[in-house]
């Protein structure tokens, strides 16, 4: 890699405050917190912590620009332009945005650079460019009259994003809200706020007016609760937890009844047939969707479901191809998995390990906390063998480098074990049978399914989940519709 990254860290300054009305603000009640770096446990800045008046100030601004009409109502081609523009100086701030996003959640600066920060620059973009192509519609209606079937932007839109992904999270909801003309205020989480907050001037910079975002970080249960709750708030757009996700249900149902999207976990299903064909590469390529940004992906292949024929050879490759992904310093470019994001959640896997160890399952690989030297949190890649399905680690999210292995007989039994699970975000299976694979596709109850792979994730491709991993999907054209009123307009001619 180009960019010797560490020596950029004494050229960052942090944004710290919140964003509302186009300015940097201190939270009402003055209140901060530390931003945390898992790396080393060091403390990068202190961040605002807004609370129920921020929530205020920041949807009268949203409100207010809202009804002006400047960027609501304004011709779709000024949206791409300035859109662009703001992708454009993404792209020229992408090595800072890349180094703040690894100080702040640990992640390897090869996965922040080559990945988050492209991916997040590629979102707004092609939003952008949606912006201008999407037409409306004339219902097939009575002919003395014209049905017109329109979209109009909801209003104001309260993005709630965790911090696996902080910044792409953010740009698949900014993305399609803002090219449908909405007003956006983004809650990030507060393990990893610094991102959102330095790309809010550079939205400002490329011309979009002010109050069209705001930015709010701060904790779920005051700032998070208080947007969930706002009886101006139109929309909830949210990626995190499924136990979040029904609060803000909850919240929507106790307040104005505000739309409610949701991306939550999930404990995907990967299902190794016996005809399957090359199991070092499956093994290689699950052990790399596992392991990759430190199992902290919701759609991670964590359930392996391996036919009995060939499960000890299997298990044995899955062990083999986690050791590439022992931790080391998220700052080294050969990195591969860095730290998890914080000492809190590695207390929580590490707790799901020792839950799989006294259910009677069998560390095959890692289970330990390891770096301790560095002050930062780090976990072995694991391997669990010996997993019934109805175990905590088979059914629970665990969202850290951990992934477990079960055994099936047939078909029927690898459906009836894929399925067997609150989760239904993605589901992968491998088979060299044509027929199985469609058949078996067609069972799996998963917004995602993807054939001899674990890797199908696209800005052209919608996501999201069945059962309790969501509502609604983001990226490709379909987001564009969940930020959208769909109005019907009859003329009588
Ligand atoms: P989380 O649910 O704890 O937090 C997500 C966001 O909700 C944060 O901004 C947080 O501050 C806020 N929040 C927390 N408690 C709240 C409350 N009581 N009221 C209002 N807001 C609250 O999730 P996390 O730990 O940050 O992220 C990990 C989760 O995200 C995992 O479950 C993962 O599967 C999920 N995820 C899902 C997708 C998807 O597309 N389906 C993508 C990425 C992550």
């Amino acid at each position: 890699m180009a960019t010797d990254f560490r020596s950029l860290i004494p050229t960052l300054s942090y944004r710290n405050q919140a964003f509302i009305g186009g300015k940097y603000v201190p939270a009402a009640s003055g209140e901060t917190f530390d931003c945390v770096s898992p790396i080393d446990g060091r403390v990068l800045t202190k961040v605002a912590a807004c609370d129920l008046e921020d929530v205020n100030r920041a949807v009268a601004a949203a409100r207010a620009v809202f009804e002006k009409g400047s960027w609501s109502a304004c011709h779709p081609g000024k949206r791409k332009k300035v859109m662009l523009k703001f992708a454009e100086l993404m792209q020229k701030h992408k090595d800072e945005l890349a180094l703040l996003e690894t100080l702040d959640m640990g992640k390897p600066i090869s996965t922040s650079a080559g990945g988050d920060i492209p991916g997040s620059i590629q979102a707004i973009q092609w939003y952008a460019e949606a912006a201008d192509k999407v037409y409306d519609e004339i219902a097939p209606y009575r002919p003395d009259s014209v049905s017109l079937i329109t979209r109009e932007p909801i209003g104001v839109v309260a993005a709630v994003v965790p911090w696996n992904y902080p910044l792409l999270m953010t740009s698949w909801k900014l993305g399609p809200a803002l090219a449908t003309g909405n007003s956006v205020i983004i809650k990030p989480a507060e393990q990893s706020p610094l991102t959102a907050l330095r790309i809010a001037e550079l939205a400002m910079e490329a011309g979009l007016p002010e109050g069209v975002l705001q930015v709010l970080p701060g904790f779920g249960e005051t700032a998070g609760q208080a947007l969930g709750r706002h009886m101006d708030v139109d929309m909830i757009a949210f990626t995190g937890s499924t136990q979040v996700g029904k609060y803000f249900l909850r919240y929507a149902g106790e307040s104005n009844m505000k739309h409610v999207s949701l991306e939550t976990g999930g404990k995907s299903p990967n299902i190794v047939f016996a005809d399957a064909g090359d199991l070092n590469h499956i093994a290689k390529t699950s052990a790399d969707g596992v392991f990759f940004n430190a199992g902290q992906s919701c759609n991670a292949p964590t359930r392996i479901l391996v036919q009995d024929t060939i499960k000890d050879e299997f298990i044995a490759l899955i062990a083999k191809h986690a050791k590439p992904w022992a931790p080391s310093d998220p700052l080294d470019p050969n990195t591969t998995m860095g730290a998890v994001v914080d000492a809190d959640q590695m207390n929580r896997v590490l707790g799901y390990i020792e839950s799989g160890r006294s259910e009677g399952a069998t560390v095959t690989a890692g289970g330990s906390q390891v770096r301790k030297d560095t002050g930062g949190a780090y976990i072995e890649p694991t391997v669990f063998s010996d997993v019934k399905n109805d175990m905590k680690i088979a059914q629970e999210e665990i969202f850290g480098p951990v992934v477990v292995a079960v055994t099936f007989r047939d078909e029927a039994e690898a459906v009836r074990l894929a399925n067997d699970s609150i989760y239904g975000l993605q589901a992968n299976l491998w088979t060299r049978d044509v027929s199985r694979a469609h058949k078996v596709a067609r069972q799996l109850k998963a917004g995602t399914v993807v054939v001899n792979n674990v890797w199908g994730s696209d800005i052209t491709n919608p996501f999201g989940g069945y059962k309790q991993s969501g509502i609604g999907r983001d990226k490709s054209l379909h987001a564009m519709d969940k930020y959208c009123q769909v109005k019907n307009t009859y003329i009588q001619l």
